[in-house]
């Protein structure tokens, strides 16, 4: 456990034997949930055997809409074992609204909330760790991957990539870590007050600050089932989490349209002296060039414009973020 902000002698009050919600998103889940909810439930019992957490820890299934049998098995895992609950959105909303849906849920039953995928990528262990933490005064703790060795190649080095460019344009987030964290009472409260319709968990955990603390983890192969995130959707909860944080994008368009103007200056001179020196005939490639290359940037420019007005839409409608169709508690 590296890099914490917690200042030693200004610990929290802490319950001497907290209560513990795993707060997990299921989309089409049928696969991995008969094998994991079991894991699920024994970690749970062996943060109350430890004494690390209180008997009461619970684990809440969210179903995301799922189209396949989630539902119902997490309506039978729950009469096999009282410490399954579990709510059933109405539509598929994406794990940001689906984790949202469940913390909110469980905020006013629990002392701490960890978010944990359905598949068990994330490592059993370090959720004992992340409520070692807790218990040690962090209000936040995020679970960081120590390696990647078990990503291919293209999600690896897109990921990177994508990191190094949220930093860039100013985003505060915290190397290789998704949703895998621990937030206790006051962390979901001050996430509770946070309006906005288009999510980012990420982004809004560094925007809360509290202490915070770091536990590594290795990153396991999916258990059963397959990705649930298609490159399209990753794509678009990338575009989301850097639009959601930053104008900066903004910026740069202006700051490229300021270049292209001086370099239209340079042309502009290059044009008219060709065409006083009466040699102006050819010149199609290099119109053809530029028409393609102005045209290219004029509409990535409409559409980033386009991203953050799409954003104005639809957080001035603020609509509920999901709705509830079914509870077993
Ligand atoms: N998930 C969800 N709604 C969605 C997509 C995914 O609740 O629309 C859940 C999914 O069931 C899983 C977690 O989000 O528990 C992470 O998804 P997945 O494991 O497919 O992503 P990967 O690990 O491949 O990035
Ligand atoms: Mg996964």
């Amino acid at each position: 456990m590296a890099d914490t902000t917690i200042n030693r002698h200004a610990v929290a009050e802490r319950p001497a034997r907290p209560v513990i919600a795993l707060v997990v998103p299921c989309y089409n889940e049928e696969d991995a949930l008969p094998v994991t909810a079991p894991v699920f439930v024994d970690v749970v019992r062996r943060l109350a055997e430890s004494g690390l957490a209180s008997p009461e820890s619970f684990i809440l299934f969210v179903n995301d809409g799922s189209a396949d049998n989630t539902w119902y098995l997490i309506q039978r895992l729950h009469r096999s074992y009282p410490v399954i609950k579990g709510i059933s959105l109405a539509h598929n909303r994406g794990q940001q609204n689906a984790l949202f849906a469940g913390l909110m849920t469980v905020r006013e039953h629990c002392d701490a909330a960890i978010t944990v995928d359905a598949d068990l990528q994330d490592s059993p262990e370090a959720i004992l760790d992340m409520v070692r933490a807790y218990n040690e005064g962090a209000d936040i703790v995020y679970g960081v991957r120590a390696s990647r060795k078990t990503d291919s190649w293209f999600k690896r080095n897109s990921a990177r990539a994508f990191y190094r460019l949220q930093k860039n344009l100013g985003l505060d987030t915290i190397y290789d870590h998704s949703e895998f964290r621990l937030m206790d009472r006051k962390a979901l409260d001050c996430l509770s007050e946070y309006g906005e319709t288009n999510l980012y968990l990420r982004g809004l955990m560094r925007h809360i600050g509290l202490r915070y603390e770091i536990v590594k983890y290795d990153r396991q192969e999916r258990t059963a089932g397959s990705t649930k995130y298609s490159f399209g959707k990753l794509l678009s909860t990338s575009i989301d989490g850097i639009t959601s944080f930053s104008a900066r994008p903004m910026r740069l368009i202006f700051i490229i349209g300021l270049i292209l103007l001086l370099l239209d200056i340079v042309v502009g001179v290059w044009v008219l002296v060709s065409h006083f020196q009466g040699r102006a005939i050819s010149g199609w490639s290099s119109l053809m060039l530029s028409v393609w290359f102005l045209g290219s940037l004029v509409l990535i420019a409409l559409g980033i414009i386009g991203e953050y007005i799409g954003k104005i839409f639809s957080e001035v409608k603020r609509r509920p973020r999901y709705a509830v169709a079914d509870t077993v508690w």
